[in-house]
């Protein structure tokens, strides 16, 4: 099979039963979440799951450190099933084969990590295994899992392999390195495993915050099931997502993208926000890809194709956009009659005494019609206005041709600097191309009506390429959805996933119905971000907290973003334990990480230089580390 948005087939997977829940195959995409509330108290538990359940989640997880919190689980259990709530119930076990035995005595399906069952914990020391002690290795995971497969049998109870990037063992490590073969080969260990038993019940998923690494370890898996004849449905996720517009939108591309191609069974959206909030998102992001249709065009040749080439088209420059340019943020204020000074800021702008200047996310280009300019305009934004309806605005804007404009109208000099609204089928017509070919000032706004947009637009690249035409492209889409989380879930999965390829030198998004300029304005300069396009802002790795949590992960992420948002250059995590904490917050330059109630352990790279801190004072002296290193500037 080859991995492409164009057909809607999906992976195929057979069909793994979790109470009553069935997942692979051709179901919908099972919608899910985690509590997380203090592991052990089963009130709280009850409560939250009884919450996430009349928001719409179908299946439920809890986090388990060991026996008692996994018999916790089952009494939860017991109290729903009173409520006549068969909701399925799922244990997440790390470092504790017993706790995993007798969870699946108990819930509906245990989810355990290869890094942690057996292997011990990742502690980024360097080993070098023999054959035999590799083997030795292997045969005591198959010894444990072989003791849980069995009670899973038993009990009819699902299993989960669930892979982390953050948490690989010492032992897959010392092979691989941190690498997505490292996380694949985790993973298939396991499988070859319970295919050896034919044991079915099994539903795999690999992890990152790393979009990149997240969706070419999926894409790796499933070819290498394919070769080893097995079906195993997928569950999906971005870990460490964080929270509000960057968590919806980084779990939106990431997993959109896998959606997009038909990968997936199963889907979570890690917020850390109340685990409530994950499932609309959940849901509209299955939703956006139910519905799509397939693209047939055979103008293409899809085997040129790779999903894990992540810089598939590279354009020359023209001004500000394309070759080695920064990916452009366009700004649409064509409802907006006047450009001052109000909305120079809204674009991102700001007054130094003398003149406009642009902070990291000001908008590159703004769309305008109709409007009145009566403020000095900033050097580096550009006006782009419709050429056939509106009169120029100001000197220097720049216009914007259709495609018969285009053809018949527009200046034909080579030194023109122009832009030109063109679809995939447009890019099929020979006249089109030869004007591309003679334009090399043109810049394209990509636009699709497509049902299966992503789709569609990534065709017009495929074609673009094979003309050999490399003018720079900006990815447009319109949306009309009037809910804010609908238009962002949408917007990142159709343009993130394209740009996660290298596929665009800008996004312009439009929405007739959610207008705001500032709102926009930082939806795609996240889409940005999270696709690592361009990188404007301080990023945040944030776990969605659980049951191991002992304190007020969301807090504690406000304050430390309102106190460091202005580092763009840093990349800094904020985990709720430290069991998990330090090895799934990645590649992060600081870490803030829960140890015990009330202390903080400190993080610089992988590690810990500051321990057992009070909470109290815990950001403050996470600034100070950041400035003993030499990494703080002043906002
Ligand atoms: S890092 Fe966060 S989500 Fe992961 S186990 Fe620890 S508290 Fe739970």
């Amino acid at each position: 099979m080859i991995f492409t948005p164009f057909s809607i087939k999906r992976f195929p997977t057979h069909e793994v039963r979790v109470g009553n829940i069935t997942i692979g195959v051709d179901s919908d995409i099972v919608i899910q979440t985690m509590c997380n509330t203090p592991a052990g108290n089963i009130e709280a538990g009850y409560k939250q799951s009884k919450e996430v359940i009349s928001a719409g989640a179908q299946m439920v997880r809890f986090a388990v450190r060991n026996r008692a919190d996994a018999e916790s689980i089952g009494k939860i259990k017991e109290l729903l099933l009173k409520d006549n709530i068969n909701t399925p119930l799922v244990a997440d076990v790390h470092f504790s084969s017993q706790a995993a035995f007798v969870a699946a005595k108990l819930v509906d399906k245990v989810r355990i990590n290869p890094g942690n069952f057996i292997d011990k914990r990742a502690t980024f020391d360097t080993k070098t295994y023999t054959e035999l002690e590799w083997k030795e290795e292997l045969n005591k995971i198959e010894l444990s899992l072989n003791e849980l497969i069995d009670i899973c049998v038993a009990h009819d109870t699902a299993l989960r392999i669930g892979v982390n990037h953050g948490s690989l063992s010492d032992r897959i490590m010392s092979k691989y390195g941190n690498t997505t073969e490292g996380m694949v080969e985790s993973a298939m260990e396991f499988l070859r495993i319970c295919k050896k038993r034919v044991f079915q019940n099994v539903v795999i998923s690999l992890k990152s915050s790393n979009i990149r690494i997240m969706n070419s370890a999926y894409f790796m898996l499933a070819k290498q099931m394919q070769t080893e004849d097995m079906h195993y449905p997928l569950h999906l996720g971005v870990t460490e997502a964080g929270n509000d517009l960057s968590g919806r939108v980084r779990s939106a591309i990431g997993i959109g993208r896998l959606l997009g191609h038909g990968i997936g069974d199963t889907i979570r959206i890690s917020l850390t926000e109340n685990p409530v909030k994950e499932i609309p998102a959940a849901q509209k992001l299955a939703k956006h890809f139910k519905h799509r249709k397939p693209l047939t065009d055979t103008n293409n040749n899809w085997k040129e194709y790779n999903p894990l080439d992540f810089s598939f088209y590279k354009s020359h420059e023209v001004g500000n956009i394309g070759g080695k340019k920064p990916v452009i943020a366009v700004c649409d204020i064509r409802n907006y009659r006047v450009l001052d000074n109000i909305m120079l800021e809204k674009l991102g702008y700001k007054f130094n005494g003398k003149k406009w200047i642009a902070t990291s996310q000001a908008a590159d280009a703004v769309y305008v019609k109709d409007i009145e300019i009566i403020t000095e305009l900033p050097e580096n934004l550009s006006i782009i206005y419709e050429a056939g309806t509106t009169k120029m605005p100001c000197e220097n804007a720049t216009p914007l041709f259709n495609n018969l404009e285009f053809i018949y109208i527009a200046d034909k000099s080579k030194e023109f600097t122009k832009w030109v609204s063109l679809t995939n089928s447009d890019l099929s017509k020979p006249a089109i191309i030869e004007q591309l070919r003679n334009s090399p000032k043109t810049v394209i706004v990509l636009e699709t009506m497509s049902q299966n947009g992503y789709a569609d637009q990534m065709s017009a690249f495929l074609k673009l390429k094979s003309a050999q035409i490399n003018n720079p492209v900006i990815v447009k889409r319109n949306y009309v959805s009037d809910d804010w989380e609908t238009f962002v879930i949408e917007s990142s999965a159709d343009t993130g996933s394209l740009l996660v390829s290298g596929m665009g030198n800008g996004v312009w998004l439009t929405n007739p119905f959610l207008t705001d300029v500032e709102d926009n304005r930082r939806l795609t300069f996240e889409i940005l971000q999270a696709s690592r396009v361009r990188i404007s802002q301080t990023e945040y790795i944030a776990c969605p907290s659980c049951g191991r949590t002992q304190f007020d992960i969301e807090s504690v992420l406000a304050e430390v973003r309102s106190k460091t948002n202005h580092l763009t250059h840093l990349k800094i995590a904020v985990m709720g334990c430290i069991v998990n904490g330090p090895g799934e917050m990645a590649d992060a330059d600081y870490g803030y990480v829960g140890a015990a109630p009330n202390r903080v352990a400190l993080y610089k790279g992988k590690v810990a230089v500051k321990k057992n801190i009070s909470a109290d004072i815990a950001v403050e002296q996470l600034i100070e580390l950041i400035k003993e290193n030499n990494d703080w500037v002043e906002p």
